[in-house]
């Protein structure tokens, strides 16, 4: 596979077909092609000889995906920022990549126009919305363009890390190639001009599926932004006539969407599959998935952004939901290979969509990341690991797991802290690293209150200052306004306890199990 000649091959045979819709508007395969071209080209004069990572800031305007082909086309990877992220969390981006040039691709007021450029003040370049429309419209491609290939980094996704600063996982063109060679044959086969439905944002790695199979296979993106999965009643509205043909979303999602009667074979008929990663698929979800569409597939796929996306799948059956007992996550696909950890169980990826690491991060990348050679590593994992084709970069998820007799995959949680709330990845102890930057706060640690065994909400503990906050609702809401300012808000806690002290183990340590029966 290669993405980009692709993407090519459609704009030429099918210019007009819609290769993105929200929304904001759409985009044809010929404009998207077009466009991006011609920004590319603007970007490698901007940019000259530096070949450093772009931000791209938006949300789901078409545009965000001319502006992300448009700097692989320039030969520089882009790196997604949501608009829902803090200006502290992009500024901590901004600086990891020095001084980057920055493209709006998300239409806001002119109010919120300044508002965003001071957020990136730490940027070399600022290119706004209304500027990068009219040159992917009339600029001139005066350039030769050499796209990114091979070991360049394609995308940067950033995600929670425990030090209170996001890392930037890396991946590459060949990680993203090798994982749509596989991902082309999920659920069956991926019909050629299928239409998908986008729900994540771009900077959560999961719309990496929807957007790129899509892209590979001539199809059209139907994107859901922010406001709209806020109402349930207008989505379904919005949904409906869109022909979705594979459904891309998390299971939490799903269950959003389940709420509404409406939401049926009848309302959806041409939904082919439902495809889903990033967090545990609840037996309950899949049960009733299966039951309101009986003609789709429910697909349970799993892996972290650091093995581009997902590496396993399984079609989850009726039979696989009686027992209400969590499901399976599949086997590996060809070219990875998944062994456990004989001592602490903890599931190791290995294979050629493995990332080279986190951004800048040396010391970060060595402590997950290791080169497997694959020859012993094959020889250790025996006849299982038989689909083993190659690459040899590999991967320590922090995620536990076993296998059945079928040599199906099971997740069995973590063995560090980091969770999935509402499908969005977060160390505990970043916003511990953060809690305890607020004003007032002398101490402070945050636990999960688990209910049907997935995180249902967040608990900040804190130990006050003095009396620089007071104890009462205003000093909690101190707290949650400060947080806000630090990070995404599907991190900051929905509660926060005042405590004189913070629990701890007969040999000192945090009781996090404690806090956890408190949160
Ligand atoms: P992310 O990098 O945001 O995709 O998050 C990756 C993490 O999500 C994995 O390491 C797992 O902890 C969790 N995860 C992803 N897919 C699944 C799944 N199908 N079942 C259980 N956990 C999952």
């Amino acid at each position: 596979m290669d993405i980009l000649r692709k993407i090519e091959e459609y704009a030429t045979a099918q210019s007009e077909r819609t290769a993105f819709r929200s929304r904001n508007g759409e985009i044809s395969y010929g404009e998207l092609w077009e466009r991006s071209g011609r920004l590319a080209s603007e970007i490698e004069n901007l940019m000259c000889d530096s070949r450093d990572p772009v931000i791209v800031y938006g949300h789901k305007d078409p545009m965000m995906i001319v502006c992300f082909i448009a700097c692989v086309r320039s030969g520089r990877a882009y790196c997604p920022i949501d608009i829902n992220t803090p200006a502290q969390r992009i500024a901590q981006i901004s600086e990891k990549i020095g001084k980057p040039l920055v493209i709006m691709a998300e239409k806001t007021s002119a109010a919120s126009e300044i508002e965003k450029r001071e957020m990136f003040t730490g940027s070399r370049w600022l290119i706004g919305y209304e500027t990068i429309r009219e040159l992917t419209k009339s600029g001139k491609i005066t350039t030769a363009l050499s796209p990114c290939s091979d070991e360049n980094d394609f995308y940067i996704i950033f995600t929670s890390g425990t030090t209170g600063k996001p890392k930037g996982v890396r991946i590459t063109v060949n990680d993203l190639n090798n994982y749509l060679d596989w991902a082309m044959s999920l659920a069956g086969g991926i019909e050629e001009r299928a239409v998908f439905m986008n729900q994540a944002p771009y900077s959560f790695d999961l719309s990496v599926m929807d957007l790129y199979l899509s892209l590979a296979t001539g199809g059209t993106v139907v994107s859901v932004d922010r406001l709209l999965q806020k109402d349930s009643y207008r989505l379904m509205d919005y949904l409906s006539g869109q022909g979705i043909n594979y459904w891309v979303s998390t299971p939490s999602f799903a269950d959003i969407c389940l709420a509404e009667e409406r939401f049926d074979a009848a309302f959806l008929p041409e939904v082919k599959a439902f495809l889903f990663c990033g967090e545990v698929l609840p037996c309950e979800t899949a049960k009733r998935l299966i039951k309101r569409f009986p003609d789709s597939k429910v697909i349970n796929t799993y892996g972290p952004t650091e093995s581009t996306v997902c590496v396993t799948e399984i079609q989850i059956t009726e039979e696989m939901t009686a027992g209400n007992e969590p499901l399976p996550v599949g086997k590996a696909r060809p070219g990875t290979r998944i062994e456990l950890n004989p001592e602490t169980s903890e599931i190791i990826i290995i294979g050629d969509t493995v990332s080279p690491g986190y951004y800048k991060e040396p010391m970060l990348t060595s402590k997950t990341f290791f080169f497997m050679d694959p020859l012993s590593a094959c020889e250790s994992a025996g006849a299982r690991q038989a689909t083993y084709s190659g690459g040899s970069r590999a991967y320590r998820t922090g995620d536990k797991g076993h296998f059945d007799e079928d040599g199906n995959l099971y997740c069995d949680g973590r063995i560090d802290n980091q969770i999935k709330l509402h499908g969005y990845r977060i160390e505990i102890e970043d916003i511990e690293a953060n809690l305890v930057t607020v004003y007032g706060v002398k101490r402070g640690a945050v636990a999960q209150r688990i209910r049907d065994g997935r995180v249902e909400s967040l608990t900040a503990f804190v130990i006050r200052d003095g009396d620089l906050i007071t104890d009462d609702y205003f000093g909690r809401k101190v707290i949650r306004t400060a947080l806000r300012e630090k990070m995404p808000s599907y991190m900051v806690p929905k509660r926060v306890i005042f405590l004189d002290e913070l629990p701890v183990t007969n040999n000192g340590k945090l009781d996090r199990k404690r806090l956890r029966e408190m949160a």
